[in-house]
């Protein structure tokens, strides 16, 4: 390779994709405002050809709650409607297909962000294996570069009480983690959170989820959403993410006027220009990078990119992801427009198996790391013996 960002434009021949539905039981059931997930299933998808495989993960959710795509409808558009359209146009030139030009294949595809960026993921994995590339180093191929480790964080879905948050977060501070982001919900915050900042201290970085489940004053049933939401600004919280619904950019401007706790958004950044234009709105503050909801791990360094520009606070989130999707993740907040830390935790967290290697933590309490991967690709490929254990369909698709 001769410039470390050379590997988004090799081409890489592809003659098959590989659809695999995997399931992955939960330590514990992971509950959020939209739901619960208690057996993670996700596609993943594998791309074939001479010049080698690449693996991708599609990080929909087993319910359509969170976000309208869900594994089995992901599963259907992939095998579908974009694993044809991507061996249509990989079969297009006789060196195949370059990762700058996913999307664009994909694109006559209305929505399906996260089944799209599960194929580019794949064609970045095959390219950068076949160049002996890192995807870190593919995602942030200008000076600095990537970092070598990322700090460690966990995000901790809704408990009942607030004496369960203090248990919870004493045991993840123990293990290593030095950012919290707990989930929230209206009866489930204020107190929840105080708890967690008292047995935290002031060094833990602590974020609240709230997934979209409060409404300003004035909406039915929810009129004192804005004064609870209030009361947070003594909790030194490093962001509130997502507190109004998804399409509620207004809302999120007058909230970011009414508090002092940094504005974070997630599901409403659905694409790099949505995430500029929540910016300059003052609807955010903060922004949580996640690959899949743009579509694109291209696109998603892109915004890493601008964010690191213009001095705006950043982190990538994660979705419940296997090892495949956790390496993906690794590399992308290795970026250094990754300002804060994120979703960036140990697969024992969540996994007892996993299609992959375990991803750990390492290093004191608090002040714990994770290994960013410096293998070609995603530097992880699935294990047969696991793929065999965790499967429960394949398909394969060729033109
Ligand atoms: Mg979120």
């Amino acid at each position: 390779m001769n410039s470390p960002g050379a590997v988004r434009s090799a081409a890489v021949r592809i003659d098959e994709v590989e659809l695999r539905v995997v399931a992955l039981p939960l330590v514990t059931p992971f509950v959020a405002a939209h739901g619960r997930v208690d057996v993670r299933t996700a596609v993943l998808v594998r791309v074939a050809g001479p010049d080698g495989e690449g693996w991708g993960e599609c990080a929909a959710l087993p319910e359509p709650t969170y976000t309208a795509e869900f594994t089995d409808g992901a599963l259907l558009v992939l095998r579908d409607h974009l694993a044809p359209r991507l061996l249509t146009a990989a079969a297009r030139r006789s060196t195949g297909l370059e990762p700058t030009e996913v999307a664009g294949a994909l694109g006559p595809v209305v929505g399906h962000p996260m089944a799209k960026a599960a194929l580019e993921l794949a064609v970045l994995d095959a390219a950068g294996r076949a160049a002996g590339a890192p995807l870190a180093r593919t995602l942030a191929p200008h000076p600095p570069g990537p970092s070598a480790t990322v700090p460690a964080g966990v995000a901790v879905g809704l408990l009942p009480s607030p004496d369960d948050v203090a248990a919870e977060v004493t045991a993840r501070v123990g293990e290593g983690y030095g950012r919290v982001k707990l989930k929230i919900a209206p009866g489930r915050d204020v107190e929840h959170l105080r708890a967690a900042r008292e047995v935290g201290g002031p060094a833990l970085v602590l974020v609240a989820d709230a997934n979209g489940a409060y409404r300003l004053d004035g909406e039915p049933g929810a009129d004192d959403d804005a004064r609870r939401l209030a009361a947070l600004d003594e909790l030194g919280l490093a962001c509130l993410e997502q507190p109004l619904a998804v399409d509620d950019l207004l809302g999120h401007v007058e909230l970011a006027r009414r508090l002092a706790t940094p504005i974070c958004l997630d599901e409403s950044l659905t694409s790099p220009a949505l995430t500029e234009e929540a910016l300059d709105r003052g609807a955010c503050s903060v922004v949580c990078v996640k690959a899949p909801r743009y579509g694109s791990w291209l696109a998603a360094a892109d915004v890493l990119d601008r964010c690191a520009g213009n001095g705006v606070a950043a982190w990538v989130g994660g979705m419940l992801d296997t090892g495949l999707g956790r390496h993906a993740n690794l590399a992308l907040a290795a970026h250094p427009g990754a300002t804060l830390p994120g979703d960036l935790a140990a697969t024992a967290r969540f996994f007892t198996d996993d299609v992959t290697g375990p991803v750990v933590v390492t290093g004191p309490p608090g002040g714990g790391t994770l290994d960013v991967p410096t293998g070609p690709g995603l530097g992880a490929a699935p294990g047969e013996a696991a793929l065999e254990r965790l499967t429960v369909t394949t398909h394969r698709v060729r033109l």
